[in-house]
């Protein structure tokens, strides 16, 4: 559902070849940014001491993208500090922060894969394709993704939000969890959300997916009527939940969103 930008992923190991590059440099799984949330440039990075991985992983309106990782125990140099990507979201152009969703899983990719899961010897970049290689035991890692079901459930001319203790203040939210192994992503939202509201769905609609950064999740938004049943929070999971009008929402989650895509989608389907 996200809407195109001028990004564009590619792989290529090693470091930059033309000066205009654009460089990502991740210590752990932190972006470091200067003050004014523009991304350091290569000569800031020169000084440092060689980092874990360097690759291009992408293009910004024809400008390289390099990818640096560092590792987290590196301390943040001088001046810089860590660029997290809701708190960018009104600062970056589309583009950049398509980027930076791409660079973000990466980097938790690389750090989670310097050692063979299955033998224990250092991996390697793959020169061919987007993967760390085992020279050992022939073992590849792909990057990893996760994938999230989020569900706006609606029952007439309501839609059921909730809260989670680590939402910002008076935010609510769509019903979100984690795919199980070998469950569908349907299966995962009624599943969810018998556990989280206690109640049961049907007529689910693909809505659309978003690529997000935490730490390397795609969520799948669907639309679904109520079926049956009474609202139950879920203790420790869910703070508060509610169905809501459409028309007297509370907070809600950032514009740049999959869940408020799917709100403002359900309220404009409202409208007479
Ligand atoms: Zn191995």
């Amino acid at each position: 559902m996200t809407a195109r930008t001028d990004f564009e992923p590619v792989y290529a190991p090693g470091d930059s070849r033309g000066a205009s590059a654009l460089i990502f440099p991740f210590v752990g799984q932190n972006l470091l940014i200067h003050p004014n949330a523009e991304l350091p440039c290569a000569e800031d990075v020169q000084a440092w001491d060689a980092p874990l991985r360097t690759f291009c992983f992408g293009t910004l309106a024809g400008r390289e993208c390099v990818l640096k990782v560092w590792p987290s125990e590196r301390a943040i140099p001088a001046g810089l500090s860590i660029g997290d990507y809701r708190s960018l979201w009104g600062h970056w152009p589309d583009g950049h922060l398509a980027a930076l969703v791409r660079a973000k899983q990466l980097a938790v990719w690389v750090l989670h894969n310097l050692f063979c899961g299955a033998c224990g010897q250092p991996m390697t970049l793959s020169p061919a394709e987007i993967a760390c290689a085992c020279p050992a035991c022939g073992y590849k890692a792909y990057p990893r993704i996760s994938p999230v079901a989020i569900g706006l459930v609606v029952k007439g001319d309501e839609i059921l939000l909730a809260r989670s203790p680590h939402f910002a203040p008076g935010m609510y939210s769509a019903l979100a969890g984690f795919v199980e192994a070998g469950e569908s992503a349907e299966e995962c939202l009624c599943r969810e959300v018998q556990e989280e509201a206690g109640i049961k769905i049907h007529n689910l609609r693909y809505f659309g997916s978003q690529s997000w950064p935490y730490p390397h999740s795609l969520m799948i938004g669907f639309i679904a009527d109520y079926h049956s049943g009474e609202l139950l929070a879920q203790k420790d999971e869910i703070e508060d939940l509610a169905w809501f009008r459409l028309d007297g929402l509370p907070v809600q989650p950032h514009p740049g969103s999959l869940a408020r895509r799917m709100i403002e989608f359900a309220r404009a389907q409202a409208k007479p």
